[in-house]
């Protein structure tokens, strides 16, 4: 089905009234970036004093419901299989390792895998984790005016955008309910819009796996509840590692308010650097005891001898590029926060599994059939009891199917073949390393020198993909801060959350812990067709809702 002509169409006048009420609103219900960070500020980290509202669209765009539907479908199969790509150490080691798999080449990647080996080898003490994953795609055209979904990729750690996305649906909704503008088409109206429900989803990710913390701190030596040494007892906190200057912090803060208001618990917010004075209690099951902000301030001053506060739960929104470790101390602290009791969202084990050469080796023949259609495996010591992975799901050959037919072709470049392959088709074409965040790949007429460029060592670190032909034809208003609105042919990428409390081995979990994973929520960003990337902290993209049609 063709998608509607759109947007319905607007006069001048109308046009500044509703951007009017769009960016009043938005900055009024924290749909908002910082503005970015001026290295001459005087202080290290001013308080913000204002903000800029984030772009969005002004319409929500027609998205058809179907394959809406399908890609929520989609999303609990993706929860339990990266959680068992995440407890296959043997097949994530035979990619990864930097012996003999891609961490040779990639020294980023590399030393994520030998942090994970070293902790492997002194053994993993925090049998629970937990995965906050967005599944992101396109729309595709199959020609014959069919149109499906298919992956862009599949996001495991720092999988962003649920806060301000849900804001953007309360936009649209606000929109919808005090304009008359918008009645000027028959599909535009609320029960239309896609419930979007992403922050509460996220949120409760976290609590499930903070409260699993609680329970499981009770077995072994130490009691539920972290003691600190001046003997107060003090409830766990959630900690929240992120970048510097960051200016999503809008999308992270609204996370923290649920969690303390509606769930009584409090979030400690740091850098890696600021958790180089982490302390792990070798005596006390490795639990992990982050100092409060004044203490970590004055370099190496222990005044009051606290421990500072014992974290439940690491929820990294940080820690997935190379920038994000700018010395060989701030890997150090990694592995401290990965060696710790407390559960990780990702350990490095997920991190991992989310990277593009994963993608690419589960379409290999057999390989995503060997996740899903057979008895989960599990880490070597807990091999023979093979249930422990989320779930004991059994999938469908079905399942599989339809996995498989939301891919396009990918594979490694040091595949054989895999240069001419690419070269022959190269307009049609991407490539992409293993790295998040965006802007990082290679498009189309780049590819040839790129690839000339490129030494034969270095060809296992980058997969090829072949593009994904969004249908055109769709135009809407994109709203950016402190511009003039711009009328564009858009092409709108969905991404689907879900998360997963997962264990990689079966080995002394209380039956009160209850394995669990759930779908839910949706990021909607759309771009101008003739942008090849698609971030938003990027600039490509802006923020939107999906109107079913
Ligand atoms: P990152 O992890 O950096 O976000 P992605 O794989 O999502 O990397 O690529 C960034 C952007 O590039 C996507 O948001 C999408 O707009 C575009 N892109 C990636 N792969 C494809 C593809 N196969 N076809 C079309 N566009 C793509
Ligand atoms: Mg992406
Ligand atoms: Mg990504």
């Amino acid at each position: 089905m063709p998608l509607p002509p759109w947007p319905p169409s607007l006069s001048q006048a109308q046009l500044e009234e509703l951007t009017l009420q769009a960016t009043t609103y938005a900055l009024a219900n924290s749909l908002l970036f910082l503005p970015p960070h001026s290295e001459s500020s005087k202080h290290p980290s001013p308080a913000p004093a204002s903000a800029d509202h984030a772009p969005f669209a002004l319409f929500p765009t027609p998205f058809p419901r179907h394959l809406f539907e399908h890609a929520m479908k989609l999303q609990r199969i993706y929860n339990v299989l990266y959680t068992r790509i995440a407890s296959d150490e043997d097949f994530l080691d035979s990619i990864f390792s930097a012996d003999v798999g891609m961490g040779k080449v990639d020294n980023f990647v590399g030393t994520l895998w030998r942090i994970w080996k070293d902790v492997r080898t002194e053994g993993l003490i925090q049998p629970l984790q937990l995965g906050i994953f967005r599944s992101d795609y396109l729309l595709h055209d199959e020609g014959g005016g069919e149109m499906t979904i298919k992956q862009v990729e599949f996001n495991t750690i720092a999988s962003a955008a649920g806060a301000l996305s849900q804001a953007t649906d309360g936009l649209h909704r606000y929109l919808l309910a005090c304009t008359e503008y918008f009645h000027g088409s028959d599909i535009l109206k609320a029960s239309n819009l896609a419930t979007n429900d992403t922050l509460v989803q996220v949120v409760k990710g976290l609590v499930v796996a903070h409260q699993a913390y609680l329970q499981f701190g009770a077995v072994g030596s130490s009691p539920v509840l972290g003691a600190s040494s001046n003997g107060t007892k003090r409830v766990p906190r959630i900690l929240f590692v992120v970048q510097p200057n960051e200016r999503n912090i809008f999308d992270q803060k609204p996370l923290e308010y649920a969690l303390l208001m509606h769930h009584g618990i409090h979030v400690v917010r740091r850098r890696l650097d600021q958790l180089a004075s982490a302390r792990i209690s070798e005596r006390d099951g490795r639990r992990l005891y982050v100092k409060d902000q004044d203490s970590c301030d004055r370099d190496g001053v222990d005044e009051d001898q606290d421990d500072g506060w014992e974290i439940s739960v690491i929820y990294f929104r940080a820690g997935y590029t190379p920038t994000d470790y700018p010395t060989p101390a701030h890997f150090e602290t990694r592995k401290l926060l990965e060696r710790s009791r407390a559960i990780k969202c990702p350990p490095i084990a997920l991190q991992l599994a989310g990277s593009k050469k994963i993608q690419a080796v589960l379409s290999d023949p057999g390989v995503v059939e060997s996740f899903l259609l057979r008895a989960p495996k599990l880490c070597r010591n807990a091999r023979e009891k093979q249930s422990g992975s989320v779930g004991d799901h059994v999938f469908t050959v079905r399942d599989v199917e339809e996995l498989r037919a939301s891919w396009m072709e990918m594979y490694s470049l040091d595949t054989p073949n895999a240069i001419t392959r690419t070269l022959s088709q190269h307009m049609d074409m991407v490539l992409k390393p293993q790295r998040e965040g965006g802007g990082n790949n290679v498009y189309k007429a780049h590819i040839p020198s790129f690839l000339e460029g490129l030494d034969e060592k270095e060809r296992e670190a980058w997969i090829a993909m072949r593009l994904i032909r969004a249908p055109v034809g769709v135009r809407n208003w994109l709203v950016r801060s402190g511009r003039e609105n711009t009328l564009a042919n858009v092409v709108s990428e969905l991404g689907t959350f879900g998360w997963a409390l997962f264990t990689h081995t079966q080995t002394s979990l209380p039956s009160s812990i209850k394995l669990q994973e759930e779908s839910g929520g949706y990021l909607l960003r759309t771009k101008g067709v003739e942008s090849d990337e698609g971030g938003l902290a990027t600039g490509f993209s802006v923020l939107d809702s999906a109107l079913l049609v």
